[in-house]
């Protein structure tokens, strides 16, 4: 076999994708089958314009008021905060001003290379017709907000990134039914969508099944380098050979990582969300809450509303009060939203400390190949990852500088 990849969300199963694409013979497990994790339940959107880390000066400005609302955009719950500390102490670190530009240019860079590939990846896995180019329009509750936002605007227009600043009239036009507490907005036309994550997860799947790729269930429990190759060993005692093997094991990889010798901070934002309807709203685009850390997306199978970060780790039960309360919010956003029959849900957004995600060889062995840690992007940044995954397993050079993306950079 040449190549395991663990983990059939829309990271693994794209990279699968791609190295079938180079004549590789792939095996996908996956201890819950495709579309279980984070990929199913995301917001859909291809964020290509978000090149702006989350550890960000800004963050750290909003982060105390944010705090105070137990239900607001970002919550640690309490019995979390002493093991998400080192996490937090490094994200803080991440926050200086140098490392934001570093890590900016190179998110720029992987969202140039994830938006380059990502047409011609829909086209070979016949999803094309699964694209949607809306746009996004971040959203403002008055002058001072606005004015808060414009450096950010600024970073990204020196990076090339096209936007239209608004007013409630223009807003209206584009996108009606907004309260007007709602008084300035940015467009972002280079935001695309997903129909819906889920079933893009789902075709995938279908299509790497079809040109003989193997899917399988299985939980793995640890993997071991060999002088070539590696072993992946599954729970019930079953090793399976590689001559590759990716780690795409979203939030949970940091785990699987451990059992090569390796400490990597990985930790989960928990995010919340509750999808209506389609008919619940007739919303244009999506649009960004920004000051309140939601969204609202159009999928083909509803209308989603969530986002928030908890850093509550991966063994806390849901607490489903953040996708009402959020929903509760996007009524008084939208008075027009019918906020009946939806369905909650949360995923575990997999997530470094400097908003990056970790892809390339583990410390152990070259051919174990690491590609986790997108955080909010994974959806957006999957056909870069997977293009670059396809190069280091066949020794190709990547297109763009990998050490911003070394899993061992902590
Ligand atoms: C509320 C919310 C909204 C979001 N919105 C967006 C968005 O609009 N755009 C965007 O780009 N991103 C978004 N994201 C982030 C995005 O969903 C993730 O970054 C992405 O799904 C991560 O994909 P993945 O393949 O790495 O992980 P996952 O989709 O979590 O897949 C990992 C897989 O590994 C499997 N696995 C784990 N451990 C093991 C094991 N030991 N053995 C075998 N299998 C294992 C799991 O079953 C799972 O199927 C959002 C996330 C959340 C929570």
């Amino acid at each position: 076999m040449d190549v395991v990849v663990i983990g059939a969300g829309v990271v693994g199963l794209s990279a699968a994708l791609m190295a079938q694409g180079r004549g590789l013979s792939v095996t996908v497990i996956d201890r819950a089958g495709p579309a279980a994790g984070a990929s199913a339940g995301n917001a859909g959107a291809f964020a290509f314009t978000d090149i702006l880390p989350l550890a960000s000066p800004g963050i750290m400005k909003k982060a105390p008021g944010w705090l105070l609302d137990p239900l607001g955009p970002l919550s640690v719950p309490p019995a979390y905060a002493l093991k998400i500390a080192p996490w937090l102490w490094r994200f803080w670190r991440a926050c200086a001003p140098g490392a934001v530009a570093a890590s900016t240019d190179a998110q720029t860079g992987l969202m140039d290379l994830s938006k380059a590939e990502l047409e011609p990846f829909l086209a070979a896995t016949g999803t094309a017709g699964m694209l949607f180019k809306r746009g996004n329009l971040q959203v403002y509750e008055g002058e001072a907000e606005f004015r808060a936002s414009i450096p950010g605007w600024q970073a990204r227009a020196r990076h090339g990134i096209d936007f239209r600043h608004m007013g409630p009239e223009e807003m209206a036009e584009v996108q009606p039914g907004l309260s007007p507490r709602f008084t300035h907005g940015t467009f972002t036309p280079g935001w695309y969508s997903i129909a819906d994550p889920k079933l893009y997860v789902l075709a995938l799947a279908d299509r790497f099944r079809a040109a003989g790729g193997v899917l399988r269930l299985g939980e793995v429990l640890a993997v071991q380098a060999k002088e070539r190759g590696a072993r992946v060993l599954l729970a019930g005692g079953e090793a399976v050979e590689a001559g590759k093997v990716v780690l795409s094991a979203g939030a949970f990889s940091h785990r699987i990582a451990r059992t090569l010798g390796e400490r990597i901070p990985l930790e989960t934002e928990r995010g919340y969300n509750t999808t209506l309807p389609a008919d619940a709203f007739d919303l244009r685009m999506q649009v960004t809450f920004g000051g309140h850390g939601f969204v609202i997306s159009r999928l083909t199978t509803g209308i989603r509303v969530g986002g928030a970060v908890e850093l509550g780790g991966l063994d806390l039960p849901p607490n489903f009060k953040r996708s009402e309360a959020m929903l509760h919010k996007a009524k008084a956003f939208l008075p027009g939203l019918r906020t009946e029959g939806g369905v909650q849900w949360m995923g575990f957004r997999p997530s470094l400390p400097d908003s990056l995600p970790a892809i390339g060889p583990s410390r152990a062995s070259r051919d174990i190949i690491h590609a986790f840690g997108h955080g909010h992007l994974g959806l957006t940044q999957s056909a870069g990852t997977a293009r670059i995954v396809a190069d280091l397993l066949t020794g190709a050079a990547p297109p763009i500088d990998l050490s911003p993306f070394n899993p061992h950079r902590f």
